[in-house]
């Protein structure tokens, strides 16, 4: 892994507008801050090498590096990446009912988790008002209030932060997976910290496709005059092409081609779209509104699994071939499109040994995602 620090981590990330605010800088240092969706700088540093660079996801990613170090594969270009099982899921009667985003899989997951003991706590993803609001989550019944996905980037990871060096560990993180790489990273210890002990012993992924700009969707619901509190927000499947606003007012519907001028840049080189490097990973089934489809990576996700259907807060059924085909395909085609852009954008592989590059990937793997 190429080290470098504050300096660096502006003129590429922020500097090229690539930031998407996962938090993974922020509250490390005095130097970073998060305010309303937006990453700053408050301080400059004059470090040669800091673990802010090097936890971003946005900065000098060898995929190689970090998938040997998590899964111990080298990273392949595989279109959903490693894995042991696929499953259909939803939430058991154990886990009381809420408004979960789908089947509400990520719920129950955590809440057996916390349950069983199996985490301290658990960092999530609440809001305040229409702005994501990170917390960390001792309870079932707190994790509860998290249910349901907020479209927009949320700094989650800054909280993951603040409470490890606040000396907490054993903790469960549910995230995106530029934040599961940023949590891959941070596992690396890169920058050789003496007392460095991993916070993080789960990780559940949720599949990802773009995130959006907070300020700006604040900015856009204000512009379509949509008030009250925000019950739910969703992408149904194609052909529908729009973004559904469920508000104690009403629904409302915003044509996808507004909503995806307000994705982050750093979006668009994002060739993960199932969250490889987590535990388990989630997402919607394609079609069926009240389940999600349910990736197992590693034994800690197995077990865990096995637990929560043990103990009746899962439920699973086989998932169909067809729709394992289907994710698999648009798995793939987000790999494409983000190694097309990050190459016409100058920021794959940079050749000489000075030059930084966003990301770095195999030439085996290149050839497999875009042959
Ligand atoms: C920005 C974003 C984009 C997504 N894109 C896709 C997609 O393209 N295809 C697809 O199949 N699924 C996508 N999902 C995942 C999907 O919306 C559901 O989160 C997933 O299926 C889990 O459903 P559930 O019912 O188990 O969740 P629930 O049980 O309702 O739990 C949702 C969990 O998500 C966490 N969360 C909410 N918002 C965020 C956020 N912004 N960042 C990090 N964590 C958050 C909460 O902490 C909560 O624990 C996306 C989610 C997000 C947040
Ligand atoms: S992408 Fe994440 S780690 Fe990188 S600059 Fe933005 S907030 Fe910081
Ligand atoms: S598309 Fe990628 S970079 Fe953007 S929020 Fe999702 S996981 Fe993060």
């Amino acid at each position: 892994m190429k080290l470098f620090a504050q300096t660096q981590l502006l003129e590429d990330v922020q500097g090229k507008g690539l930031c998407v605010g996962c938090g993974a800088c922020v509250d490390l240092c005095p130097y970073f801050t998060t305010y309303r969706g937006k990453t700053a700088m408050l301080f400059p540093c004059d470090r040669e090498t800091g673990r802010c660079f090097a936890y971003c996801p946005k900065a000098e990613v060898d995929y190689d590096e970090v998938y040997k170090a998590r899964t111990g594969r080298a990273f392949d270009g595989t279109p959903i990446g490693p894995h042991l099982e696929t499953y259909k899921a939803k939430a058991g009667e154990k886990t009381a009912e809420c408004t979960f985003q789908c089947g509400g899989t990520v719920t129950a997951l955590i809440s057996c988790a916390l349950d069983n003991k199996m985490i301290s706590g658990a960092v999530l993803t609440d809001s305040e008002g229409r702005m994501p609001k990170p917390r960390l989550v001792r309870t079932s019944e707190q994790a509860r209030d998290c249910a349901g996905s907020k479209y927009s980037a949320s700094p989650t990871l800054s909280v993951l932060n603040r409470e490890a060096k606040r000396g907490v560990r054993n903790m469960g993180v549910v995230a995106t997976p530029c934040q599961a790489l940023a949590i891959s990273q941070m596992k690396m210890n890169p920058t050789d910290k003496p007392d460095f002990e991993d916070p993080v012993s789960l990780v559940i992924g949720l599949f990802c496709t773009w995130a959006l700009d907070a300020r700006k969707l604040e900015a856009l619901l204000a512009e379509k005059g949509i008030e009250g509190k925000i019950i739910k927000a969703d992408v149904p499947p194609p052909p529908a092409e729009v973004f559904v606003v469920e508000t104690d007012q009403g629904t409302v519907e915003i044509p996808l081609s507004e909503v995806r001028e307000i994705i982050p840049e750093g979006c668009s080189i994002c060739p993960d779209m199932t969250s490889e490097l987590a535990d388990v990973s989630v997402g919607q089934v394609e079609g069926e509104a009240g389940f999600n489809t349910l990736i197992i990576r590693t034994q800690k996700g197995a077990e865990l699994v096995k637990t929560a259907i043990s103990q009746g807060y899962l439920v699973t059924e086989n998932l169909e071939g067809d729709k394992i085909h289907n994710l698999a395909t648009a798995s793939a085609n987000k790999k494409k499109r983000a190694l097309a852009k990050a190459k016409e954008m100058g920021l794959l592989n940079t050749p000489d040994e000075e030059g930084r590059a966003a990301m770095r990937v195999s030439e085996g793997a290149l050839n497999k995602i875009q042959p």
